[in-house]
Parts: C-alpha cells; structure tokens; sequence
C-alpha cells in the first residue's frame, strides 16, 4: 500500500543531522514512506500529480522519532510491584510472578507499552523478550502481531535464560529454557519474522538475558548464530554491582572482560545499562564499536547507580536510550528519559556534562545506530524514512521557552500532534489512530490482574 504523500510546514524543526541543522519554521515533505524534502520556510511548489495531505505545524517541533533501545513490554502487565528492591531483589520477587505469563497477557502488556510509547514520540522500539514459561504458548509471535497492530518499527530481540538457581544463576529453574531449545527457538524467530530491508518494520536481534542468567555456552552459541544470520545482538551488562561481585566470583573478571571473552563486544553488539564500567571497559567498548543502551529512569528505580554517559560519548560509543521493562520504570515514556538522561548526566559531572540537544541526539541517532539502522532512522533528513514526531510546544507547559528544543528536554514532556512512522499516522492530535487505547487499558489491567493472583 502506497502511503499518502503529506506536507508538514509552519513548525521548528530540529533535523539532528550531522550538522545540526534546526529551522525556525521549516518544512517536511513525505511520500512513499520517506523524506523527500526537508528545509526553512515554505515547500517549493509542489509539481506531480496526485493529492498531498497539509499538516499545519505551527505551534510544533519536529524531531526524528525517538528510537527506543531497551524495554521488556511484558513487564507492563507486573508494573507497580517490589517497590523498595534492588535488581536481585526485585527479580526474585518477580520471576514467580512472570511464571504465570500467557500469550494472550503478553500481546495485552504489549499493546499497552507500544501505544503509550506512541504517545511519548516513540516510533521505532525495541523489546527484550526473555521469559517463555512452557506452555505459555507463541509469546514471540504474540507480540510481533501485536506490534503490527499498533503500528511502531519493531526490533523485537529473542531473549533467553537457561541458568538457573540450580546451576548458580539467579532465575528459579522453572523459569529458564534448555540451551538448544532456545537456540532453535531463536533461530526460528529470525527466519519468521526478521526483514532485512532498508525500511524493515520488524527485525529481530539475539539476547540471552545477562550474565547471571545465561550460560557461557548459550551466550557463545547465540553470538553465533546471529552472526550466521546477519541479526544484531543484545543483552545486559554491568547494571549494578551485584553483577560485578557475581562476575569476579563466577568469572574471575568484569563483566565487560567476560562480555569480551564470549565474543559479545562489537559493532553488530548494543548492551543496555553499562552502569558500572571503568576506564579499561569504556575504552574496549568503544574501540570495538559497542553500543549502549542507557536507562536512566530503571536505574535510578532500582538505585542501581549513574551510566558514565559523557565518557561512553567522549569516546566515541554509539549511546542510545531505553526505558527499560516496564516493571522498573513504570512512567514508561520515552521523551521523559530525555531529561533523566540530561538531570543524572548532571548530578554525575556537573552542568556542562550533557546539553539539551546531546539528549535529542542519544534519543535518535544514537538509538539509531545501536540498531544498525543509522542510514535510515535518527535524523530528518532526505532519503531517510519518513519516522517524525511533532510536538505541540505553544501549550502552558512550554510557549514562552523561546528554544523550541530547549522546551523538549527541559520541560515537562509536551503532547505529541503527530507521530508518523514511515509516513503513516501512529498518534493524531495526542490520540493513537491505530488502536483504541481504552481497549489497551482494559487488556492490560485484565492481564494484570490475573499475574498478581
Ligand atoms: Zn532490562
């Protein structure tokens, strides 16, 4: 289906491209799914044929969709929960709980997840799927169809465990795979679902969980195969300094000399937290060309500590932001974690330490290479996808913030007008169009509900 073709003017825009270039009032013209034109002022006349939709922007930023690197939608469905705990904590008291999951309660957390992101100027995500109970039934393809029904860019990533408390790691053994099967099944999963085309809406990556739930076998494997089959790999590492203790008690070394050794540091590789990394480890990650997901809103929750953000930047590492699970960052917006990137980055290194459109940057193209998909997503830009969120700014909460930008990341997070992925409406005047979000809120609590009891 061709997408219609559709002309946002009136509106800053912040392209984030290589130069920066921001136009007070500029233009964007889409078609087929992609920019076509993007500059100040007014479009040049429009020639060829057939209709072209006007968006008057003004009153708006336009920004690159947020792409969003670290999140766990089922958690959605167990949000609220072990409030007071840190990660090990917390897991142990979640794990049972995630036990229960269901299908049909993933495809309702999903759904949730997805449309709220929507909402925060979200348009391409990932998701860390490592829980797959037996019996549970096809929690992977549960959540990329309903990925498709909200209509974000998907990068769902097959997780995995197969390390359980009986075997030294964290996870009770109920809830961890045998190390072939989640082989297969995540073989399986990128020969369904993962599209290597230039504007994919679905691409799959490897992620075994973390090295206190995976097997040194299962992580070797899995890097493995995904290098076989040309996907992006994924996992935790260095969230807190119980996983520090763990690894030197287990491995003998840092959890980043251990990601090393397995073969999980490089350029196909984006690890989310990377919290408690030395000099050594920054400077590994960034000469092997390894990305970093940094969630600073889960790790304040879990008082799991500061990412060294303006070094991983400093030394050149591809950084982008996540959410993370829902279960640890129950806000769940993405743009909020602008400026909990800006605030912690501050609290750590003082007020030079990351700018308003640094933040912008970790939110879009940083993202976008963690992903691989740089060449398509992360700026505006001619003959990149046509994936924009336009913020309203002219609201009470930021119209006399005379820097557009500054009224974004600073200020509390503005309503999104427009979200178009690939040119096509997600979210319209603050509401999503694709799905019916009080059939999300229904879904989601029924699913809830049901985990808790
Ligand atoms: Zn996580």
């Amino acid at each position: 289906m061709r997408a219609e073709r559709i002309l946002v003017e009136g509106c800053a825009v912040a392209t984030v491209d290589d130069d920066g270039r921001e136009y007070e009032r500029g233009h964007i013209l889409i078609a087929d799914g992609w920019i076509v034109a993007v500059g100040p002022g007014p479009a040049a006349l429009i020639e060829d044929g057939g209709p072209v939709r006007r968006v008057d922007g003004t009153g708006c930023l336009a920004t690159p969709g947020l792409v969003n690197t670290h999140h766990h939608l089922y958690q959605w469905a167990t949000r609220g929960l072990a409030q007071q705990a840190d990660l090990f904590g917390w897991l142990t008291e979640l794990y049972p709980i995630w036990g229960r999951i269901r299908a049909d309660d993933v495809a309702a957390a999903v759904g949730a997840g997805l449309g709220w992101l929507a909402l925060s100027g979200c348009t391409t995500t990932t998701d860390h799927h490592y829980v797959f109970p037996p019996g549970a039934g096809d929690l992977f393809a549960a959540e990329v169809a309903e990925a498709g029904r909200v209509g974000l860019r998907f990068h769902p990533v097959r997780g995995s465990m197969d390390l359980g408390a009986s075997a030294g790691g964290l996870p009770p053994d109920h809830l961890v795979e045998d190390t072939d099967a989640a082989l297969t099944a995540t073989a399986e999963a990128i020969r369904m679902f993962s599209d290597p085309s230039p504007d994919a809406m679905v691409r799959v990556a490897v992620g075994p969980c973390s090295p206190f739930s995976a097997s040194e076998r299962l992580m070797r494997e899995a890097a493995a195969l995904a290098r076989d089959t040309g996907v992006r790999l994924h996992t935790h590492l260095a969230e807190t300094v119980d996983e520090e203790a763990y690894c030197r008690a287990t491995h003998g070394c840092t959890p980043a000399e251990y990601a090393e050794r397995l073969g999980w540091l490089g350029d196909d590789v984006w690890l989310a937290h990377g919290v408690h990394l030395d000099g050594d480890a920054v400077k590994r990650i960034a000469e092997t060309g390894t990305g970093l997901a940094h969630c600073p809103s889960s790790n304040a929750r879990l008082g799991a500590g500061i990412a060294p953000v303006r070094d991983l930047l400093d030394a050149g590492v591809p950084v982008g932001l996540g959410v993370d699970g829902a279960a640890s960052q129950e806000a769940g917006q993405l743009v909020a974690e602008l400026r909990q990137a800006l605030l912690v980055a501050r609290l750590r290194g003082g007020p030079t330490a990351l700018t308003a459109r640094e933040a912008l940057t970790l939110a879009t193209r940083g993202g976008a290479r963690c992903l691989g998909r740089e060449d398509e997503l992360g700026s505006i830009e001619v003959g990149k996808l046509a994936d924009i969120a336009l913020w309203r700014v002219d609201g009470l909460g930021h119209a006399d913030i005379g820097d557009p930008v500054a009224a974004l990341v600073f200020g509390a997070p503005p309503p999104v007008e427009l979200l178009l992925v690939g040119g096509r409406p997600v979210v319209e005047g603050g509401r999503l169009t694709t799905v019916d979000e009080q059939e999300l809120v229904v879904r989601a609590r029924r699913a809830a509900e049901r985990l808790r009891t």
